[in-house]
């Protein structure tokens, strides 16, 4: 397979949501691992940076390149699943749907999703995507190896052989090489019971503790007007808080393991986990969201709310808030470190700058760490600052990648 080398007018590529675009030199859709190795060779011999894109659902600039820019859509499935280990190998182009319809038929379950499914497993892994639940890491504290294509087209297989490796791997945002398959640990299968009502935002921080260690999964959108549900396409609950309120109010939502048959009712469902994890979005939104230590949990989310509601009452977006233990893997927003994650959005089109930096000003006083794939202000200072691990790694990928094939224009400033 050769590339694909552009005239001006196809060179474009864009994000799901539209904040983020850029023209190629040129693409690439290769179909196998030898063929991604090939064209990754051919690339960096002709001196082009390589970055891959997977669905493009990254709010950030990290998938983009003016170089190389490779799809792993034709590299899909699942390699091996070894049911004693419960472990599945996935090629890395494989979407989290397609991977769960897998694994359902194997009567097995991922630990835990996102809000979505139809991320690429390793563009979802990599960024450091999360759910929810006080006990659960994020999605890629559950690789245990990956095979990474270097710049002059060797493999390395990383497992838990090589655990720095690993721990530098798990989200590395593709800086330490391509991913052309992953090794996830999945476990036996579950069926989830999912509730949802309104609470009153103070009843509901009174009780954010006890929620948090008796639910496997909690979380909740705060909505400061009644249609900020509607903009994040929250179900029309009727269900209204004991005092009525319809503004200032949480959706909340509790999932736990249940032995109970299927059902579904307008709030209430029992079903297959990855049947209950996704939620729709349209893309109306741009969302930024932060990683903050538990032990600031509810004190920052008080500050961010009375930000909006004194300061940006034209923000409407819900804030979303959900739990994620802490992990080992280098970059990953909850390192070491049981978070919540706070999260908001500004609508497209409008000046939402200000209201953005003002959150992130008060999140940095907490400790947070952002999303690698949600908006935010970090500079290489900033990374050097909030993560213990940022000079193995950096030190790591200028092993691996001296003259920056991986980096851009957004990456080299974070990782150079
Ligand atoms: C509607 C919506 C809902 C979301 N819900 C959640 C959520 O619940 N929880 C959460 O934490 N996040 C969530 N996100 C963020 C999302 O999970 C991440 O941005 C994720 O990275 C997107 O995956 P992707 O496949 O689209 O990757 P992309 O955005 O295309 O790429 C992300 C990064 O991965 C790299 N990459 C992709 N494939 C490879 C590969 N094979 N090898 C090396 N690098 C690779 C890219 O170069 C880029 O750096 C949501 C985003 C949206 C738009």
């Amino acid at each position: 397979m050769h590339i694909n080398e552009f005239g001006i007018g196809n060179a474009h590529w864009r994000n799901w949501v539209g904040n983020q675009s850029c023209i190629r030199a040129a693409c690439g859709a290769p179909t196998s691992e030898d063929e991604l190795c090939s064209l990754i060779r051919e690339s960096t011999g002709k001196g082009l940076n390589v970055r891959v894109a997977g669905s493009g659902h990254s709010f950030t600039p990290v998938a983009l390149t003016n170089g190389m820019h490779l799809t792993l859509a034709n590299m899909k499935g699942v390699r091996h699943l070894d049911q004693d280990r419960k472990r599945v190998t996935v090629a890395a182009g494989t979407t989290i749907n397609e991977l769960v319809r897998v694994l359902k038929a194997a009567d097995l379950s991922m630990i835990n999703q996102g809000d979505i499914d139809s991320q690429s497993v390793a563009g979802a892994l990599t960024t450091g995507t999360h759910g929810t639940g006080l006990s659960l890491g994020n999605l890629a504290s559950s690789v245990v190896g990956m095979r990474l294509v270097q710049p002059n087209g060797d493999v390395i297989v990383v497992d838990e052989s090589t655990p720095d490796m690993l721990h530098a791997a798990r989200v590395s945002l593709g800086v330490l090489g391509v991913v052309s398959e992953l090794t996830i640990q999945v476990t036996k299968s579950f069926n989830l019971h999912e509730r949802i009502w309104r609470e009153d935002f103070e009843s509901l921080m009174d009780k954010h503790d006890e929620m948090a260690k008796t639910h496997r999964h909690f979380s909740f959108f705060w909505c400061p007007y009644e249609q900020s549900r509607h903009l994040y396409c929250l179900p029309d609950t009727s269900a209204t808080s004991k005092t009525g309120r319809t503004t200032d109010v949480c959706e909340v939502k509790v999932m736990d393991i249940t032995d109970r048959p299927v059902f579904e009712s307008e709030f209430e469902k029992v079903a297959y986990s990855s049947d209950v994890y996704p939620i729709e979005y349209l893309p109306n939104f741009h969302e930024l969201e932060y990683a903050v230590p538990i032990a600031h949990a509810k004190t920052a989310l008080r500050a961010v709310r009375r930000l909006m509601l004194e300061d940006f009452p034209e923000a409407m977006f819900p804030i979303e808030y959900r739990f994620t233990a802490g992990d080992s893997a280098w970059m990953s927003p909850f390192f070491e470190q049981d978070s919540v994650t706070i999260s908001v959005s500004g609508a497209p089109g409008t000046d939402y700058w200000s209201f953005l930096r003002a959150v992130d000003k008060i999140l940095r006083s907490y400790e947070a760490r952002p999303h690698w794939g949600k908006m935010h202000f970090l500079t290489g200072e900033d990374v050097s600052a909030i993560y213990p691990r940022a000079t193995d790694f950096r030190s790591l990928r200028r092993n691996l990648d001296p003259e920056g094939f991986y980096l851009s224009e957004h990456l080299s400033p974070l990782f150079k």
